[in-house]
């Protein structure tokens, strides 16, 4: 038995990753009464503790883009309006291309993202050795400059910070309790079943991250979510290399830098990626158990010698990985779910569910304490696909995203809205 675990909730939030306290700092803030986050691990330990930290301004679409202000604004106001402070650095971002076909593909898509109201423009040569020592520029044809960027050195302050802000809010957050049944009657959700007794509740958010359909299935529904392993490495200090140098994202090879304790931190994104559901692996699966694979980002730090040659044969002080959550049309899934009253999902990452749980988290809280979110959320529905997606064909289309994480199909979508 826990003595820690109440019988009743307003709401149950299962999972405590950054989507799952994101929601739960901002339900209590909004007060939405008894709020319980619950993790069947340690409390925010799997994959996003694991995330590169990167924040991105420019997007694919409109809704995007706000959202990802609205992130940054979020985080950089989070010690005033919630009294915990989450320590960022502004950088700002590049992006560069060493082809003329990836040079459009970024002029493109900085275009939309001025109109959409992102300050960012194309920057000379030697602007960019000078705001990033670290990049080589000879082979560079194109970089563009985004200013308001962000990042968070080590991701799990970020989650430190959620927790201890949703629990001066009010809000319980427990580890090691999982939630094995979702019970439903006439009306919807009634309950979360755990090994340690059931809480009645008539709200449930499922953000399970990479166990999100295996918690979903509990109360009937099949998600469109592939979990699929990204990986990145952080190299010792390098000389030179200072946390205000940008992030550089190099766009033809799909590849993010960025300044790490002292050294570089890199990852990308291979044509190859392992798809991994982890209700395969057994019960007891965890980040832990992901394989890991050191030759896929000494292939990236091949691929970009020539831009940054610190890379290639720099000492690595870490190699970590995790599991993104891919769907089919790369975008989140956040919101009700339509058949099941009372049960909602914040999931679907696509890889950048750390820095969007500020937004998203705040968006799902305000829609279920208001009725309605401040930004219309509808390209987000669970409910979206209108049939069951077969096993195959759903790994097939999350790799096409995963695969096309720099160069987006929809790169001016949404500007009408
Ligand atoms: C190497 C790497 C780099 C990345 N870099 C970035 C980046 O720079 N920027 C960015 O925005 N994103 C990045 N991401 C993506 C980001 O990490 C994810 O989008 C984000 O962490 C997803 O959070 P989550 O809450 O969905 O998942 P998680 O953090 O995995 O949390 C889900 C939680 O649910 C719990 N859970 C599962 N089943 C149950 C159950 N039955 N009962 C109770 N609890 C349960 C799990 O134990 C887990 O703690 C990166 C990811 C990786 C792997």
């Amino acid at each position: 038995m826990r003595s820690d675990l109440p019988t009743d909730a307003d709401v149950v939030v299962v999972g405590t990753g950054a989507f799952g306290l994101a929601v739960a700092v901002h339900l209590a803030r909004f007060g939405a009464g008894r709020v319980l986050a619950l993790d069947r691990f340690d409390v925010g330990s799997q994959t996003s503790p694991r995330a590169a930290g990167l924040f991105k301004s420019v997007q694919a679409d409109y809704l995007r883009t706000r959202l990802a202000a609205l992130a940054i604004e979020i985080v950089r106001g989070f010690e005033k309006d919630m009294g915990v402070p989450v320590p960022y650095v502004q950088s700002g971002s590049l992006m560069i291309a060493r082809t003329e076909r990836h040079a459009r593909v970024i002029e493109t898509e900085i275009a939309a993202a001025r109109r959409w109201g992102v300050t960012c423009d194309s920057i000379t040569t030697a602007e960019l050795v000078r705001l990033a020592p670290y990049v080589e520029p000879s082979t560079v044809q194109y970089a563009a400059y985004v200013p308001e960027d962000i990042y968070i050195e080590e991701p799990s302050a970020l989650l430190e910070a959620y927790r201890l802000a949703a629990e001066r809010l009010g809000a319980r957050v427990l580890g090691h309790v999982p939630a094995t049944n979702i019970v439903l009657g006439d009306g919807g959700v009634e309950a979360v079943e755990t090994p340690y007794g059931r809480v009645r509740t008539e709200t449930v958010i499922d953000a399970a991250g990479a166990w999100v359909r295996a918690v979903g299935r509990m109360a009937g529904i099949d998600l469109a979510v592939m979990p699929m392993r990204h990986q990145l490495a952080i190299t010792e200090a390098l000389p030179g290399t200072a946390a205000t140098h940008p992030i550089t994202r190099i766009v033809d090879a799909a590849v993010y830098v960025r300044p790490c304790r002292g050294g570089l931190m890199w990852g990308g994104f291979e044509s190859n990626p392992l798809a991994l559901e982890p209700t395969n692996h057994g019960e007891q699966f965890r980040i832990d158990n992901l394989p890991l694979d050191f030759s896929v980002l000494e292939g990236f730090a091949q691929a970009v010698r020539d831009v940054v040659p610190a890379l290639a044969d720099a000492p690595i002080q870490e190699h970590r990985g995790g599991l993104f959550t891919m769907t089919p049309d790369g975008r989140f899934v956040a919101g009700p779910v339509p058949n099941v009253r009372g049960l909602w999902v914040l999931s679907g990452c696509n890889g950048s569910g750390f820095s969007f749980s500020p937004a998203l988290g705040r968006l799902v809280a305000e829609w279920i304490v208001t009725g309605e979110p401040s930004y219309d959320l509808t390209p987000f529905a669970p409910s979206r696909w209108p049939t069951v997606w077969d096993e195959a064909t759903l790994v097939q289309a999350a790799i096409y995203q995963y695969t096309h994480y720099y160069e987006p199909l929809e790169a001016v979508d949404g500007e009408q809205s």
